[in-house]
């Protein structure tokens, strides 16, 4: 490996990189670059360019004719089970190389946990997928859903749901914040489902999805056509999608409504699924004093929330919901936690938080701090200073982490503004009532917590939070040394949440092939049924 651009010239099998060279897409079976100067992406820690990205030029109408006409006809040809197999050798090819994938992503700020994260967490979500289409799929093409309903009283004439592939394809528009774990949660379901994909990168972390799928490439596990890769932006290709065809988004709800008004969903019904902003709620019940173990649990994951991949998670708290008689406590203690937090360069001896992943994402995220202040004020951290080991403060994209106080909970801003970064927000409640009327301000959210010893408090947020939220977890002292966290999607369970959120739903399990599958209600006479097997 070299030292420029984390050695991806002297890895890339498909073609030479060079360091200020348009990063390749892999489009047809072949690394193509695209053309005019792109985007500059610069290295979030030191400042120095990475790689620029650049679609200008690139056939995408051949992209999508590739994925119908060759990896959508090689996936149909597999049985759920063999697809499997594929899924699972390429979750392990990755993890063969995913080194590579670790030093790629600290030039994207990413510390080794904030890594692992990302590019682990996707490999195992890939064997996750693998395990589960083993077990709950047919070795087949088919999928019958349930068991005949008679539809007559003589018993000749019945009807049952089947799930089948459809002659479509799955485009994946990606944020910048999981390149390896956001691509490989998509591709899992729609490779089991033997619907071929596109992967659209975000442009800020391009140059490490692509490197993963050179890593695919080259292990060839994958049929030909069932994965392609554009590195840039993706105009026209909306175009050429409809009926048959998936759409899974992750990113901003502004870039979200704008693709969803596409005339690919709203006129030829094109499958839309949204991953959006979201604004998740952890509450600390009453019954956690300080002194109690949940009062500990409740400031460590806040603070864990805050600070792995530098709070960029779409999942991570940002509205701390605390009784108000130990709201002074909480403040003191996620402070002083906090104030231990070490900011710098990944990999730098004891640094415990990287960097945003550029300047941008920082001025944004300054911005949003200040909107947030208006409301209340920064009881930690200062958005306008950061002490940084290992790196200069000003190239790279640091920040310190941010806690702020908001004493009016009917101050809009809280429940309005999304931090993207290092920053979480203390609200007091007063009361049952309060309480769930501020969990519902977030108008929908991926995850929340409540972490509580009280089994009957935690029952009614539980009830009364679910139709808000895609997922809940609620943490106690018998619960804490196993539970996955508050932050942290799991294959088997559902990850999406409503409303502001984007309405989507992902992961789940099975529920994401099947929502790559198209059902059909077949009514015949029980043989004709029967035969579908
Ligand atoms: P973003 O600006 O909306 O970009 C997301 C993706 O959309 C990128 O790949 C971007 O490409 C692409 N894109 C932008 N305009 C497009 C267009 N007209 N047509 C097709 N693609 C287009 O969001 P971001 O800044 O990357 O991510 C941060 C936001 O995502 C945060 O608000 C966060 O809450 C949200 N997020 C949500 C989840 C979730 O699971 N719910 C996960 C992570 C992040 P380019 O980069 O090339 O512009």
């Amino acid at each position: 490996m070299t030292s420029n651009l984390c050695g991806m010239s002297s890895w890339s099998e498909g073609g030479g990189t060079v360091a200020t060279s348009i990063l390749e897409s892999y489009l047809g079976g072949r690394w193509v670059a695209g053309s005019g100067t792109g985007v500059e992406v610069l290295d979030a820690v030191t400042g120095d360019p990475v790689t620029r990205v650049s679609s200008e030029g690139l056939d995408l109408g051949a992209a999508v004719d590739h994925a119908r006409r060759v990896g959508g006809p090689a996936l149909r040809e597999l049985t759920f089970h063999e697809r499997a197999t594929a899924l699972k050798a390429a979750a392990r090819a990755l993890d063969a190389r995913k080194a590579e994938l670790y030093e790629l992503s600290a030039r994207s700020g990413a510390t080794r946990p904030d890594a692992q994260v990302d590019v682990d967490g996707g490999i195992g979500t890939a064997f996750v997928y693998a395990s589960l289409a083993r077990k709950g799929l047919p070795d087949g093409t088919v999928v019958l859903e349930d068991d005949p309903v008679p539809l007559g009283r003589g018993g000749t004439f019945a009807g049952r749901h089947v799930l089948t592939t459809p002659r479509g394809l799955a485009l994946q528009v990606n944020a910048f914040n999981f390149p390896v774990w956001g691509m490989l949660e998509k591709l899992a379901p729609a490779l089991l489902a033997g619907v071929p994909t596109i992967v659209k990168p975000a442009t800020p972390t391009a140059y490490v999805a692509t490197h993963a799928v050179r890593i695919l490439e080259a292990a060839g596990v994958l049929p030909p056509g069932a994965l392609q890769l554009v590195a840039g932006g993706v105009p026209g290709l909306l175009d050429l999608l409809g009926g048959p065809d998936h759409i899974g988004f992750t990113g901003s709800a502004d870039t979200a409504a704008r693709l969803r008004s596409d005339p690919a969903v709203t006129l030829r019904s094109a499958r839309f699924n949204v991953e959006a902003d979201s604004l998740n709620c952890s509450v600390l019940g009453p019954d956690a004093v300080p002194g109690e173990p949940e009062f500990d649990l409740f400031v460590e994951q806040l603070v864990t929330e805050m600070t792995v991949k530098a709070g960029q998670k779409c999942t991570a708290i940002r509205r701390a919901l605390v009784p108000a008689e130990v709201i002074d406590d909480v403040q003191a203690a996620v402070a002083a936690a906090l104030d231990r937090v070490v900011v710098g360069a990944p990999g730098v001896d004891g640094v415990t938080m990287g960097a945003l992943v550029g300047l941008d994402q920082r001025t944004d995220v300054r911005h949003a701090v200040g909107r947030l202040a208006a409301a209340g004020r920064i009881v930690a951290g200062d958005p306008d200073k950061v002490d940084v080991v290992g790196a200069d403060d000003e190239r790279g994209a640091f920040l310190s982490p941010v806690l702020l106080r908001i004493d009016d909970v009917d101050r809009p801003e809280p429940h309005r503004v999304e931090a993207f970064g290092p920053v979480s927000s203390l609200l007091p409640y007063r009361g049952r009532a309060e309480l769930l009327d501020v969990v519902a301000r977030g108008e929908g959210s991926l995850a929340g917590s409540v972490v509580s010893a009280d089994p009957d408090f935690v029952r009614a947020v539980v009830l009364a939070a679910a139709a808000d939220h895609g997922r809940i977890l609620a943490l106690d002292r018998g619960s804490a040394a196993e539970s996955t966290g508050h932050g942290n999607a799991v294959a088997h369970l559902v990850h999406g949440g409503p409303g502001r959120a984007g309405g989507g739903e992902e992961l789940g399990g099975l529920r994401a092939v099947h929502a790559h599958l198209r059902r059909t209600a077949v009514q015949g006479s029980p043989g004709v049924l029967a035969s579908l097997a």
